[in-house]
């Protein structure tokens, strides 16, 4: 799954919410995050991100969010 990243705090521009086929971002105050279980990988939220916030699982950068994105899509 992809997962949403600190470049999100505060922007929540929410372009990427638009795109998302599966309806998946789910917001917080200060942040949205991708819930990886309803996520099917499709990509096409990433280039939307003017933040360029979101990446994949397999990025470096999405190592600590990854965790986040689950946690708090599960109770947002
Ligand atoms: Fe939604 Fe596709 Fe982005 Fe996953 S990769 S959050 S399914 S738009």
């Amino acid at each position: 799954p992809y997962a949403v990243t600190d470049g999100c705090i505060r922007c929540k521009y929410m372009d990427c919410v638009e795109v998302c086929p599966v309806d998946c971002f789910y917001e917080g105050e200060v942040m949205l995050v991708i819930h990886p279980d309803e996520c099917i990988d499709c990509g096409v939220c990433e280039p939307e991100c003017p933040a360029e916030a979101i990446v994949p699982d397999t990025d470096p950068r999405a190592e600590k969010w990854i965790q986040i994105n689950a946690r708090y899509a599960a109770i947002w």
